[in-house]
């Protein structure tokens, strides 16, 4: 069958692309493998949706600030709110954060699945894309697993990454890019729990306000502060996650990782300092160590911290000015070594995928006829709705380019 755009995957920035493109004078076909579009959406922002962020910028992007600045030049932050807006979503902001009024993902989703309820959109579910092929007329072919073909004038490759495959992003469209011979970079999973050794074990389920420093060959890298959770095999957290990318990025290449975890973020190490002195003193040499942290931290964690400095629980409170020093030390930088990340299943974005030189940040066209957006596209943000932002933006933009591209060429 013959259309003018064919959609390839019924995500973020798929829906997005369609709903832009609804009411337009282009026949629209929107295939996406799940047997409902948008499963991902649902899961998103722990069920609410972060949507965007009031603090939206390109420099939250990494390495992908500069693609990233055209792109919110193209399609600025307050447009794709306006989208929704316009399509009848009612936002909330909480510290910054975007999420729908409902504080239900299931609104975003509703309102786009209204949106592309259109006479020219069609929607193929259950519809696994397993080709992509330019033909010598420049119309786009793609080949689905049941071995239909779709012939378009447009295609705009919106399959996400390779993040929580169970909904439906599974790198199948990076597999299409490479069989058009368009440059990856390799897939990493990112905002995902790192590993560590050692594990704790013992300290799984505990939550704690931190500091982490991330450290790369022993320097100082990046450093987030937030709420740090032990799991079973190492740390997770929102904090632990914004860390995560950078960490399994410098893994890849071979370089040693570590995170520093001050566990009294609240004072600087030189306060730490004074406060530890001076509860040393009061408790004096006839208490035990351990009480000295009551009320501070929690008693399996004081015993981690003891530990790590080479002391015991029961050790007196009149320590050696070294001992002093060296626990000082273990509370403002808890050592662990990062041995790897969860994998993808965990993960919440893909780092990797289309790189950013291949395709044009305006229009996001990779070649005639043939564009990509959201996260199959070597670009990832913070946690805050920053993916979710650029998948709709980087939707829109390609919606925009192919509409005007059909009215040129137009009779
Ligand atoms: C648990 C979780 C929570 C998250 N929370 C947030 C949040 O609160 N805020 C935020 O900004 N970001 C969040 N993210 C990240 C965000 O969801 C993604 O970055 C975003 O959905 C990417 O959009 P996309 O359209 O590129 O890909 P996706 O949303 O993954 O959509 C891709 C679609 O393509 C379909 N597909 C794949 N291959 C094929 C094929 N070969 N043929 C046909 N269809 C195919 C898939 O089934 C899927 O429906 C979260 C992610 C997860 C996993």
């Amino acid at each position: 069958m013959s259309y003018d755009v064919l959609i390839v995957g019924g995500g973020a920035s798929g829906l997005a692309a369609a709903a832009r493109l609804s009411g337009q004078p282009l026949r629209v076909l929107l295939l996406e493998r799940n047997p409902r579009v948008g499963k991902k959406i649902l899961s998103t922002g722990n069920g609410r949706c972060n949507l965007s962020n009031e603090q939206m910028s390109a420099e939250f992007y990494g390495e992908a600030a500069g693609f990233v600045r055209e792109l919110y030049e193209t399609v600025p932050p307050e447009e794709v709110l306006s989208f929704f807006h316009s399509l009848g979503l009612m936002t909330v902001s909480e510290e910054g954060r975007i999420y729908p009024r409902t504080l239900a993902a299931a609104s975003v989703l509703d309102t786009l699945r209204q949106a592309i309820d259109s006479p020219n959109i069609t929607l193929l579910t259950d519809t696994r894309v397993t080709a992509l092929s330019q033909e010598q007329n420049g119309m786009w072919t793609a080949e689905s697993a049941d071995g239909k073909r779709f012939h378009a004038r447009y295609a705009l490759l919106a399959a996400g990454g390779s993040a929580a495959p169970k909904s439906g992003s599974d790198g199948s469209g990076a597999a299409l890019l490479a069989s058009l011979s368009l440059p990856l970079t390799p897939p990493s999973p990112a905002l995902v729990q790192l590993k560590t050794r050692p594990a704790l074990p013992a300290l799984k389920g505990l939550r704690t306000r931190a500091s982490l420093r991330l450290q790369i060959d022993g320097c100082d890298s990046d450093q987030e502060t937030g709420e740090l959770l032990f799991t079973e095999y190492g740390i997770s957290g929102v904090c632990v996650f914004q860390l995560s990318g950078t960490a399994a990025t410098a893994l890849a290449a071979g370089h040693s990782v570590r995170v520093r975890i001050h566990l009294l973020p609240e004072l600087n190490p030189d306060s730490v300092q004074e406060w530890l002195g001076s509860r040393l003193l009061a408790f004096g040499r006839e208490a035990s160590l351990s009480t000295c942290f009551t009320g501070v931290f929690q008693r399996i964690l004081t015993e981690s911290v003891l530990k790590a400095a080479g002391l015991k629980p029961d050790h007196s409170a009149g320590l050696t000015h070294a001992e002093q020093m060296r626990l000082c030390e273990t509370i403002t930088g808890f050592p662990l070594e990062i041995t790897g990340t969860q994998g993808f299943d965990h993960a919440q974005v893909t780092r990797g995928g289309l790189k950013l030189t291949a395709l044009n940040p305006q229009t996001m066209e990779v070649r005639q006829g043939l564009y990509c957006a959201g996260e199959i596209l070597d670009c990832d943000g913070p946690c805050g709705g920053y993916n979710l932002h650029f998948a709709f933006a980087s939707g829109i933009a390609a919606a925009d380019a192919i509409a005007a591209s059909a009215a040129r060429h137009r009779p």
